[in-house]
């Protein structure tokens, strides 16, 4: 399987949507998006709630007539599909006058179709950049935002910014026939997962795989492979998937991130699976799909 295929695979990738970035700047071709009877819109609620269908299996597209005027106006530009349907997303303080529920992503994700999980994960990152970019870096002034909700443009220096994504790593370290799980604090007990962390300024993907494994462990990784990748919007990260190679079983006292560390074997997690005194991260989590390829791919 190539690494395409795999990250077709993540959930919130390979999104089948036309993000449309000539009609961001059309401003008369945004206004007859915006208000034509076959568009859509993503609701956005507070504490980053997203309103989805009364079961609770997909997002609620809320057509333009149930929405004010103000917020069509300043709704985002999402994309297009493929039968012509336009996609914005709309923020609301309240719930939209539309059969549905708020839901958080996490358990949209688990139950909602890929496309669906897929729009609700591009708006929440645009929707969080959106309420972190009122105000300018450099001068501290309030901003604007254009180009249909995707910049944001300071209203005394005009410096503008874009909406951002922080690399993660996120890494299946291998030593002979074990891989290197972790847990985290808070975590419930036998809940393991792979290892991660942020990219760092002046790093490559690699350093950082060797860094943070190294921190967070004390392995020394001696090679690493890339696996997929994952928009993971909570808030803002894009999750860069690995397999790595771990010189020895050795391990030194980390950081304090993760409360345990096991090397364990296929049949160490397969029995702990079965037993139910492991458990793993959900399954539309790239650590999820790194650990399952790694189970499929021996019997030891
Ligand atoms: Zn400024």
């Amino acid at each position: 399987m190539s690494a395409t295929q795999r990250s077709q695979r993540n959930a919130f990738s390979a999104l089948a949507l036309d993000r449309a970035p000539a009609l961001r700047s059309d401003a008369t071709a945004l206004e007859l998006a915006r208000d034509a009877s076959t568009s859509l819109y993503v609701v956005m609620l507070p504490d980053s709630m997203l309103w989805a269908t009364p079961t609770g299996t997909g997002l609620a597209l809320v057509p333009p007539d149930r929405l004010a005027q103000e917020q069509r106006a300043s709704s985002t530009l999402l994309g297009r599909d493929t039968d012509g349907h336009a996609y914005f997303l709309c923020t609301s303080d309240e719930d939209p006058r539309f059969p549905g529920q708020a839901l958080g992503l996490r358990s949209l994700a688990a139950n909602a179709p890929a496309f669906d999980a897929g729009l609700a994960a591009y708006a929440s990152a645009l929707a969080h950049w959106q309420l972190h970019s009122r105000y300018c870096p450099s001068c501290g002034a309030t901003t604007m935002h254009d180009e249909a909700g995707h910049r944001a443009r300071c209203t005394s220096c005009s410096l503008p910014q874009f909406p951002r994504t922080d690399p993660a790593v996120i890494v299946l370290v291998e030593h002979d026939e074990a891989a290197l799980l972790g847990r985290r604090p808070g975590w419930p007990d036998g809940r393991f997962s792979t290892l991660a962390g942020f990219v760092e300024p002046g790093e490559s993907l690699e350093d950082a795989v060797r860094r943070e494994i190294a921190e967070e462990s004390g392995a020394q990784v001696t090679a690493c492979e890339y696996h997929s990748s994952q928009p993971w919007p909570f808030p803002s990260s894009l999750m860069l998937g690995f397999t790595a190679q771990a010189a020895s079983r050795q391990l030194g006292n980390g950081d304090g991130e993760l409360a345990e560390l096991r090397w364990l074997t296929r049949r160490d997690l397969r029995d702990g699976l079965n037993s139910g005194t492991l458990s793993l991260p959900p399954r539309f989590s790239v650590a999820f799909q790194l650990i399952h390829d790694w189970l499929e791919r021996g019997t030891a």
